[in-house]
């Protein structure tokens, strides 16, 4: 294993990675991605294929770091559903080569994020911010202190960024634990009155029952949140993604103990 794994392991850390999908397809990303995530490209426009192309490109590159090995060797597939035990629904994993690295990506307009751990699980979520019906969307996923305190906002903005705040946190903590869209986002309750780190209470049949979930910063009015195991420790750190002409990690900041 790579240096980047052991202080992941040693320091029960967490890296952030942030990207940009270009506009343009690259040469070399294509051959990268597996069978399932190309049948999901034929059925794109051009412009979301070549976001998503790179974007999971960069997600085996950066893994490969990880995990010691060259980006077209990290073999993804998907755990069992935790509930039903599903082969096709479950979280996405690295199936080669065999590790105990987690980790969680998520896309949003031109933005991606990845979450990497080692031995827990870690779940993420990234939102552009876009305008939407607030009052509508958040009666279906809010719990009634949630929507109270998102009515309570003194305008549409404020209200807004109620609702994005407490969907990444649901959707980071579902996707931690392995359910994804099928939970009941209203029984998931993020407390989005509260600056976080927060502890969140959501139990599947197996896998932890409580997470500690925090806001990401983010540019360009785009809203993001992490979750991980509630005993997690270590620091959350933010990695800015450079394209393969410069390999060097580029450290943005610590962001929590
Ligand atoms: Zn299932």
């Amino acid at each position: 294993m790579t240096a980047a794994y052991e202080y992941l392991r040693d320091r029960d850390a967490a890296h952030i990675w942030h990207g940009r999908a270009p506009d343009e397809p690259a040469p070399g990303d294509a051959v990268l991605l597996g069978e399932d995530e190309l049948r999901s490209v034929r059925r794109m426009s051009s412009r979301a294929a070549v976001r998503y192309t790179a974007s999971h490109a960069a997600l085996r590159r950066v893994l490969a770091r990880y995990l010691d090995v060259a980006p077209q060797e990290v073999v993804l597939g998907r755990r069992p559903c935790p509930r039903c035990g599903h082969p096709r629904h479950g979280r996405p994993r690295v199936d080669a080569p065999v590790t105990d690295l987690d980790f969680n990506f998520s896309r949003s307009g031109g933005h991606w994020l990845l979450a990497v751990v080692v031995g827990r699980q870690v779940g993420v979520d990234v939102e552009d911010g876009r305008r939407l019906d607030v009052e509508g969307a958040s009666k279906l996923v809010m719990s009634a202190s949630e929507l109270a305190h998102a009515r309570s906002r003194p305008d549409e903005a404020a209200r807004l960024d109620a609702f994005f705040r407490a969907w990444t946190r649901k959707e980071a903590v579902v996707k931690a634990s392995g359910v994804g869209i099928i939970t009941n986002l209203k029984a998931v309750d993020v407390q989005p009155h509260r600056d976080g780190p927060v502890v969140v209470r959501h139990t599947e049949p197996t896998g932890p029952g409580t997470w500690l979930v925090q806001d990401l910063p983010t540019a360009g009015g785009a809203f993001a949140a992490l979750a991980r195991e509630s005993g997690s420790t270590g620091p959350v750190e933010l990695c800015d993604y450079e394209e393969p002409r410069n390999e060097e990690r580029q450290w943005r900041g610590v962001l929590v103990p």
